[in-house]
């Protein structure tokens, strides 16, 4: 087995891995970066590419278990929300987590934090996308939300309102405003709200150029390396094992998203992490491509213009670890897309693809040292935010390697809290 030195070893080539590898080689570290499978990839390049400081409220907040158990018993057939039964003590510590979680109080403590990382990556986004000459479909556009029925708008208008009271753009839309706005909505859109400030992106396109930068930044990157085993000793990790080589470094980077408990298992670390499995399908771009990124807001369902292709996706399934697409929901979340907008009759589908949102009881991530290895920073929990969340999340993940001060207080986002 052979033995390779690395200054930073990033665990995990997704959105996160990466936009961490980047910003620590641009302030002048050596990064060897590893995968499992390509690098580049994750459980990102299929995603939505939605790029939302408007995202501010954690996952876990009042309302959104009766919602979901709506959902499942009323109208199964519909739902966006689905969860693995299993007895698996983790999963279940898991679900009562979250479920004391769904409180006022944690979407207070969550709103400071995600709206810094969320402003903090969106610059570093366009910053990057510029100064790089990524060609990746990056528009800001915002993200329109388009309603059907009076009480999900009424959602949607106190969304709006919580944004104004933390200064960050929405724009409520009548329906006049609305079909102006997006001329593909069917006629029984009643109303909109416009997250202005919101962007969007083709993500396989971007992780694609990411990976090739980091290459060209100096990265040893190390596709199909999968880590079986961390080992550590007096408070520090001192050995990475893989089935291919093992690795000794000054500092790890954890960033391998919903895998990240089964590669941390043996540390003692609680790492409370599930995977919440989604999907998307993409197709050859349609007739009435529309406008800009939308959200379907009663069904939960996203849809992306990517230039010369059209993507939708949606379903958020608790616990499940597979990343097979499943023909029954990739089915549902078409049926939902034309309840709203114009799309043609035959679509010219060519791609369906499942991936794993890295999800923590109380909807934020966990970026911070680990509580018991000194050369361990922990990046992961991203949730549906990853892609959003990644060149922030890399910026701070790189200061922290270097002992610089952090862009802003990380303390609420520690493996501590837990
Ligand atoms: C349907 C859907 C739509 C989404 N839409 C959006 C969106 O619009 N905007 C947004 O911000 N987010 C979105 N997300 C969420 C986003 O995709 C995730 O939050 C993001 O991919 C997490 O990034 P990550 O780098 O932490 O993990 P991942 O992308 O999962 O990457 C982790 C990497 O670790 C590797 N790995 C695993 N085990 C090992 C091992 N043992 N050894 C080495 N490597 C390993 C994996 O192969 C993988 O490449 C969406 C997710 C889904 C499912």
């Amino acid at each position: 087995m052979t033995l390779s030195k690395a200054d930073v070893l990033v665990i995990g080539g997704g959105p996160v891995g990466l936009s961490c590898a980047y910003s620590l080689l641009k302030s002048g570290r050596s990064v060897t970066l590893i995968d499992a499978r390509e690098i580049g990839v994750g459980s990102g390049g299929g995603n939505a590419g939605h790029i939302v400081p408007s995202h501010i409220v954690p996952l876990a907040a009042p309302g959104i278990i009766p919602t979901a158990l709506k959902w499942l018993i009323f109208d199964a057939k519909n739902s966006p929300f689905g969860m693995k039964i299993s007895l698996a003590p983790e999963y279940l510590a898991w679900l009562l987590q979250f479920a004391a979680a769904c409180s006022d109080s944690n979407v207070q403590r969550g709103i400071p934090p995600l709206k810094a990382l969320g402003l903090l990556s969106a610059r570093n986004f366009a910053e990057m996308i510029a100064a790089e000459g990524f060609d990746c479909h990056y528009r800001e556009t915002g993200l329109l939300f388009l309603y059907k029925t009076e009480a999900a708008f009424a959602g949607g208008q106190h969304e709006a309102e919580l944004l104004h009271q933390h200064c960050l753009p929405a724009e409520v839309l009548d329906t006049a405003a609305v079909h102006a706005r997006e001329p593909a909505a069917l006629e029984d859109v009643i109303a909109g709200v416009h997250f202005t400030g919101d962007a969007s992106l083709n993500p396989a396109r971007f992780l694609h150029l990411l990976a090739e930068r980091v290459r060209a930044l100096g990265a040893d990157l190390r596709p199909h390396t999968s880590v079986t085993r961390l080992e550590s000793a007096g408070g520090k990790i001192t050995r990475v094992i893989t089935a291919e080589a093992e690795f000794e470094a000054q500092q790890i980077v954890l960033a391998s998203g919903a895998w990240s408990p089964l590669v941390a298992r043996g540390l003692g670390l609680n790492l409370p992490v599930q995977p919440a499995r989604g999907f998307s399908l993409t197709m050859a771009a349609t007739q009435s491509m529309p406008r800009q990124a939308l959200i379907l807001g009663e069904r939960r369902v996203a849809v992306t213009p990517l230039g010369d292709k059209l993507r939708f996706t949606g379903r958020l399934e608790v616990g499940n670890l597979s990343t097979t697409p499943n023909p029954k929901y990739i089915a549902q979340i078409e049926r939902a897309v034309r309840e709203y907008i114009q799309v043609d009759e035959k679509l010219d589908i060519q791609e369906t693809w499942a991936g794993l949102r890295p999800t923590t009881p109380d909807g934020l991530p966990v970026i911070g040292f680990s509580p018991r290895h000194s050369n361990l920073i922990l990046a992961t929990g991203h949730a549906m935010l990853g892609l959003s969340l990644g060149p922030g999340t890399g910026q701070v993940v790189a200061e922290l390697a270097n002992g610089a001060q952090t862009a802003f207080d990380l303390s609420p986002l520690s493996l501590a809290r837990f």
